[in-house]
């Protein structure tokens, strides 16, 4: 039986559906040494026919109604399906938020968030550092329907506070911004933006809810890219919004329904899978990150280190306030050659995405930012030399022997 500390979501009632009242869901919000267990057993109960203890892929398209308007509350997979919604409950128990809405893609679950809440006329305030594929969503998109987007240094209270002199109706963070590792203060942006009469968003796909809570921070809403750590595998795409407003998460879920981007059972399947063992991936990961970045930091030829982990890391004692540990992301910058030495390693695979089991090693200026434009770059700190590690859960000495021999390639 779990700990009575912890609040697995009821078990369905005679309609089919669990109770998922604000009132109980409101319970999810557990000490820090609940998520191992919620991970696993969080809005999570065995199969009520078979007693299967997995949620089964329910691959339904839809679902037998026994008269006009009587149903168990699933109809059609665009707008809801039991396997996805195994999901959204697990993830909503380990953010200490309503049930999520969970998505095909992170880029889905921002383009919804977008669609539910700005309007033609209005403007967003962006990180600076943060996803090149957020920026082209925002610019390239988005612009196109008037609504404006503005990056600013959201590391900076001042600087937040001039870019919000203007009335803006969101504010979306990166902390640590994608790729370079800055680090936003969580509670201050929450703070500004609300004394702005913003909403404001974080994205937490590098830290997922074992490192870092931004809605106990103050923040509206929290994004994922599921894709990365919170599946964790390299096996699937997808994305989560998540909140404790439950009329934003209706406004959410209408826009999910209406512009047709739900996750898929078998991807939610596959998701559910890795959250269960996501606390102790997230341990793991921070922890040979940790022993990577230590070994990059003295080696002669780096010439400069981010991890948020390190005691020389320019924000360390905010990383060390706001996050549980440093994760998993490194970025570093070499005495030239940035390319030979990314072609040079065998452990690590050169490739998009970040947060798997595989270390992988990614080139931001081509690839995660390659859709920037070239002063949007700079501006992110975005150099062609720039390295971004995602440390993966192969053994650090082993990590570590790999990229000695691309550094000395
Ligand atoms: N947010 C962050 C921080 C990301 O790194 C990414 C993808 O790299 C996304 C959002 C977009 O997610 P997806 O690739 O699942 O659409």
């Amino acid at each position: 039986m779990p700990d009575s500390n912890v609040r697995i979501i009821d078990a369905p009632t005679a309609q089919g559906r669990p109770n998922e009242s604000p009132a109980a869901v409101a319970q999810y919000s557990v000490p820090d040494d609940r998520a191992a267990t919620l991970a696993i057993h969080g809005g999570l109960w065995p199969d009520p026919t078979t007693g299967a203890i997995l949620t089964p892929i329910y691959q339904s398209t839809t679902f037998r109604q026994e008269a006009v308007g009587k149903h168990k509350g699933y109809t059609y997979s665009r707008q809801a399906n039991p396997t996805v919604e195994a999901l959204e409950r697990n993830l909503g128990a380990l953010e200490g938020a309503l049930q999520a809405a969970a998505f095909a893609t992170g880029l889905a679950a921002l383009s919804t968030l977008f669609l539910a809440v700005l309007r033609s006329g209005d403007r967003v305030v962006l990180s600076n550092v943060i996803y090149g594929g957020t920026v082209r969503l925002l610019r390239r998109v988005l612009e196109r329907f008037g609504v404006a987007c503005v990056l600013a240094d959201t590391t900076s209270e001042a600087a937040l506070r001039a870019a919000l002199q203007e009335p803006t109706r969101l504010v979306l963070v990166e902390s640590p911004g994608n790729p370079t590792l800055v680090l936003t203060d969580l509670a201050m942006a929450a703070r500004v933006a609300h004394e702005a009469g913003a909403l404001i968003a974080v994205d937490n796909t590098l830290l997922t809810p074992v490192l870092q809570r931004p809605l106990d921070l103050g923040a509206d809403l929290v994004v994922y890219s599921t894709t990365k750590y919170i599946e964790g595998h390299n096996a699937t795409v997808g994305g989560a919004l998540l909140t404790r407003d439950a009329d934003l998460l209706e406004r959410l879920k209408f826009v999910r329904n209406a512009t047709g981007c739900p996750q898929s059972p078998l991807e939610a399947w596959l998701t559910l899978r890795g959250v269960k063992t996501l606390p102790l991936r997230m341990a793991r990961h921070s922890a040979t990150a940790h022993c990577v970045a230590e070994w990059l930091a003295s080696h002669p030829r780096v010439t400069w280190i981010a991890y948020p982990g390190l005691a020389s890391f320019p924000q360390a004692d905010l990383a060390r306030r706001q996050q549980r540990a440093g994760g998993g992301m490194i970025a570093f910058e070499i005495d030239g050659g940035a390319e030979r030495v990314m072609a040079a390693v065998r452990l690590c695979a050169l490739a998009e995405n970040l947060g798997a089991v595989e270390s992988l090693v990614t080139h931001p200026a081509t690839m995660t930012h390659g859709s920037c434009t070239a002063e949007e770059r700079r501006q992110m700190g975005v150099s062609d030399g720039l390295i971004r590690l995602s440390v993966g859960l192969e053994d650090a000495d082993a990590i570590i022997a790999d990229l000695a021999q691309a550094l000395a390639a």
